[in-house]
């Protein structure tokens, strides 16, 4: 069968969409391609020059922006909507998931607000090496599938390159999709876009009870935010309008993953108030929820779902221990113990300043004898408590398997960015198989494997994209 674009969006929801002629940049170039994901899309070899054709923001001419609002930094904002993406439409792969095709800097949109509807390479390529890099730690984000970059310039601080990201995802429906039907007294439209978001993802739950579904969402999202703080992912701006209403990591802008772990460092510049430092994503995601729970009122009770956000917590605590189980190798049973020793250790890792990632690896190889333990007695201490625990025996497989060896770190990104500005893609490639587990010469994994000296070292990103 040939690719097929349907449009099952855009048709069952005309009052959400607004239609938008897309306008390719000039002279582009599919700088990088997602071969394994148009796999995994189930596209095949004969359809490929097609795909690459949509991504290229050839054919088709036109596709939808979405309508949604948001609260952003806490405070409504009713005039948003897809103001430089749009939706292509939708392929279905061969476990009959379909899977939305979006393209994010295809030209301005009726709800651009004066915007020149660009991305630029460079928040693009940071878009797609994060989608790639959570999707291989197994944490639950949108996908890349092809970056297509072009020498028209776009006008941000500076004068950058402009990019046409191709983003794939179960939905593009965000938690603001919910907040404008409630605002605008949408009941039909919501109660659609509600069972639509059910279809898509949580299919089993199509017939369950509000309080079920309801519970699908706030697990996901608090199970994503878990696997966040396991990993040391920052994304920077949890605004209601950047958060999947399936819960994937979506809408990538100055987020971080940790070198060094300092857990109250705000590298957002414009968030002046740290609303979105690393420690305050749990309470944020919550926030968040009880403003879709909030817009849900328009169609469901809110004494009906209410309770379901009193189960966050404990759905973010036990992923998180799960996860963290996996990264230190815990094999004792208890879960009181095993919190003591997750907590104590990373306040090791802040007090001693070490790399977040590498303490991992550090303590994989301490284990194994290949490295000596710090000349420390706080640590000494934990080490023992540690080992005691876990009958001498942590699971090295389980944390070799867990820890990355190759973090997402901002001096390499800006390194592969400032290349692939020049056309240089050598490097793009070489970082991307890095992070994504593929095999590399040993040089290469190394150079990749550096954290940043102390002049390398990112305090603050920009939100310009
Ligand atoms: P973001 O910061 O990417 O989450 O975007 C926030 C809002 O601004 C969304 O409604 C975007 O569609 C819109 N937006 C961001 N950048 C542009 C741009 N260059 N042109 C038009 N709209 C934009
Ligand atoms: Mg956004």
């Amino acid at each position: 069968m040939s690719l097929v674009l349907k449009q099952e969006y855009a048709k069952t929801f005309p009052n959400l969409v607004s239609a938008h002629n897309i306008v390719p940049l000039e002279g582009p170039r599919l700088a990088l391609f997602n071969q394994p994901l148009a796999n995994q899309l189930g596209v095949k070899a004969a359809d490929i020059n097609v795909l690459r054709e949509w991504c290229l923001g050839n054919t088709p001419t036109s596709g939808h922006a979405q309508k949604y609002v948001g609260h952003q930094f806490g405070v409504f904002n009713p005039d948003l909507g897809d103001g430089r993406g749009v939706l292509l439409g939708e392929i279905e792969d061969e476990q009959a998931q379909t899977w939305d095709l979006h393209l994010k800097g295809a030209g301005p949109t009726a709800y651009s607000r004066g915007g020149d509807g660009r991305a630029v390479l460079r928040s693009s390529l940071r878009e797609y090496f994060a989608s790639e890099t959570l999707n291989h730690w197994g944490i639950a984000t949108t996908r890349a599938l092809a970056l297509v970059s072009s020498q028209q310039g776009v006008q941000r601080e500076r004068l950058e390159p402009g990019a046409i990201l191709t983003r794939v995802a179960k939905t593009h429906v965000r938690f603001g999709h919910f907040e404008y039907c409630y605002s605008q007294r949408l009941v039909t439209e919501q109660k659609q876009l509600w069972q639509h978001v059910m279809q898509r993802c949580w299919p089993q739950l199509t017939d369950a009870e509000p309080i079920e579904q309801f519970r699908a969402v706030v697990k996901a999202t608090a199970e994503m935010i878990a696997d966040w703080q396991a990993f040391g992912f920052i994304h920077g701006v949890m605004n209601t309008d950047n958060m999947s209403i399936c819960g994937e990591t979506f809408d990538f802008g100055p987020y971080t993953v940790f070198d060094t772990f300092i857990p109250q460092q705000i590298f957002n510049h414009t968030d002046h108030r740290g609303r979105y430092s690393f420690l305050r994503q749990p309470s944020v995601g919550l926030w968040n929820l009880q403003r879709l729970s909030q817009a849900l009122s328009l169609i469901f009770p809110v004494d009906a779902l209410a309770p379901v956000l009193n189960e966050y917590e404990d759905f973010l605590q036990q992923r998180y221990l799960g996860r963290m189980r996996k990264r230190l190798g815990l094999t004792h049973g208890d879960d009181s113990v095993a919190f003591k020793r997750v907590g104590e250790w990373m306040g090791l890792i802040q007090r001693f300043e070490w790399d977040f990632q590498d303490s991992f690896i550090m303590l994989q190889d301490i284990i194994k004898g290949d490295r000596a333990m710090p000349d420390d007695a706080l640590f000494k201490e934990w080490y023992e408590c540690y080992m005691a625990d876990n009958d001498q025996q942590p699971q090295l497989e389980v944390m070799a398997t867990t820890n990355p060896r190759v973090s997402l770190r901002n001096h390499h990104l800006a390194q592969v960015i400032a290349q692939a500005e020049q056309g240089e893609w050598t490097a793009a490639q070489s970082y991307l198989a890095a992070l994504t587990g593929q095999s590399l010469s040993a040089d290469e994994l190394s150079h990749w494997q550096q954290p940043p000296n102390s002049n390398e070292q990112v305090t603050s990103l920009s939100c310009s994209s």
